[in-house]
C-alpha cells in the first residue's frame, strides 16, 4: 500500500456521461449529507494512519473535489503530516481560476485536469452541459499561474464520441508542455452504458498517435505505474495511456481508496468497502484504526480488471466513479 485516493465529495457540477450521467444525477438526486462527510480533521488523522503504514502519495479526488468547500485547508492539514512526499488532485478545473494560488500555498504540489476534447461538441457530448472547453482551459491556465509544473491531462476515450479528437489532443498537449494521459472508458459502477464496443484499445490509441507524432515506449517511473508511457521522439515530451480494460494492471496495485463517507475500499470496482468514519466517530483509537486497514488490505483478493468479460463481470455489483472517486 503505497498510495491513498481521497474522495472529498460525491457532488460535482458537470455531468459526464461515463461518470455521472445527467439522466440518473438529475435535480432530485440525492448526495450525501454534509455530516456524513469525513471532517477535515477526521481525514488528517486517518492520513497519519495510513502513512505509517507506507503511504506516501495521496491524490485528492471526487465528485469534483473542488465543490467541497476552503479545501486548501485540507490541503495545509495534510501537508503536515509525517511521511506524506506528494499530494496532487484530480479536478476538472472549473473553479481553477479562483482556487489555484490558494491551494498552491497550501501545498499541493501537482494537478490533474480532466479533459477530453477541444471541440466544443464533443465535449458537450461527452462532459454534459455545465461547463466549456473554455473553462477548462482557464483552469489549466490559472493553474499554470499559480506556479503548478507541467500538468497533467486526463483524456477518457470513448469509440464513436471523441477518438477522432484525439490527435488534436495530443498535438495542443504537445505544444502547451502539458502531459497527456489517455484513459480506456471503464465499466466503473453500473450506470454509464459501458460496452466493449466503446472502448478503443491502448494499442490503437498509441497507433494513431504514432502516426501523427512519431512515439518511442519509455519505461516505468516506479513500481505500480498504471500508465503505458511513450515519448515523442523528436522530443516534444511524452504521452501516457492508462489501459485499464485492455492490458490491466492488478497485480502490482498499491492502491487504497478512501470514499468522501469514510468507506474504504481496495479496488476501483470494488463492490463493498469497510467504514473507517464509524469506528473512528465510536472512539476507536489508532491501534484499532490501524489493524482495520491492515485486516482489509491483507485479505485483499481484487482483480476485476484481469476477470473483466462482457458476460461474466457485467452483472456484478460495483461502486459508482463519482462515490468512490478516479
Ligand atoms: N471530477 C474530477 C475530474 O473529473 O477530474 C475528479 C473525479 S473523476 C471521477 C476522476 C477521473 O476519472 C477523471 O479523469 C475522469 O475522466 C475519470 N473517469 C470517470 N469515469 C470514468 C470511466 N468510466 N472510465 C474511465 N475514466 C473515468
Ligand atoms: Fe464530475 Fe469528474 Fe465525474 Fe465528470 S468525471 S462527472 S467532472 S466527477
Amino acid at each position: 500500500m503505497r498510495d491513498l485516493r481521497i474522495s472529498v465529495t460525491d457532488r460535482c457540477n458537470f455531468r459526464c456521461t461515463y461518470c455521472m450521467p445527467a439522466e440518473v444525477f438529475g435535480e432530485r438526486y440525492e448526495f450525501l449529507h454534509h455530516n456524513e462527510l469525513l471532517r477535515f480533521e477526521e481525514l488528517t488523522r486517518l492520513a497519519s494512519i495510513f502513512s505509517g503504514l507506507g503511504v506516501s502519495k495521496l491524490r485528492i479526488t471526487g465528485g469534483e473535489p473542488l465543490m467541497r468547500k476552503q479545501l486548501e485547508k485540507l490541503i495545509v492539514l495534510l501537508r503536515q503530516v509525517p511521511g506524506v512526499e506528494d499530494i496532487a488532485m484530480t479536478t476538472n478545473a472549473y473553479f481553477l481560476p479562483g482556487k489555484a494560488a490558494a491551494l498552491r500555498a497550501a501545498g499541493l504540489d501537482r494537478i490533474t485536469v480532466s479533459l477530453d476534447s477541444l471541440d466544443p461538441a464533443v465535449f458537450h457530448a461527452m462532459n454534459g452541459t455545465k461547463g466549456t472547453v473554455e473553462d477548462v482551459l482557464k483552469g489549466i491556465a490559472a493553474a499554470q499561474a499559480a506556479g503548478f509544473g507541467p500538468i497533467k491531462i486526463n483524456t477518457v476515450v470513448k469509440r464513436g464520441v471523441n477518438d477522432h479528437t484525439l490527435v488534436e489532443m495530443a498535438r495542443y498537449c504537445r505544444e502547451h508542455g502539458h502531459i497527456l494521459r489517455f484513459i480506456e472508458f471503464m465499466d466503473v459502477g453500473t450506470r454509464n452504458g459501458w460496452s466493449m464496443e466503446h472502448v478503443v484499445p491502448a494499442q490503437e490509441i498509441m497507433a494513431r498517435i504514432d502516426a501523427a507524432f512519431p512515439l518511442e515506449p519509455l519505461p516505468n517511473n516506479y513500481y505500480g505505474e498504471t500508465a503505458l508511457r511513450y515519448r515523442y521522439q523528436d522530443g516534444a515530451g511524452e504521452i501516457g495511456i492508462i489501459a485499464s480494460v485492455t492490458q490491466p494492471f492488478c497485480g502490482s496495485c498499491t492502491r487504497m481508496r478512501i470514499s468522501a463517507q469514510g468507506m474504504i475500499y481496495t479496488c476501483l470496482f470494488a463492490a463493498q468497502g469497510v467504514s473507517l468514519r464509524d469506528p473512528l466517530r465510536a472512539g476507536a483509537s489508532d491501534g484499532e484504526l490501524e489493524q482495520l486497514i491492515t485486516r482489509t488490505w491483507g485479505l485483499r483478493v481484487d482483480r476485476y480488471s484481469e476477470e473483466r468479460t462482457e458476460e461474466a463481470t457485467a452483472a456484478r455489483d460495483r461502486i459508482e466513479m463519482y462515490y468512490i472517486g478516479g
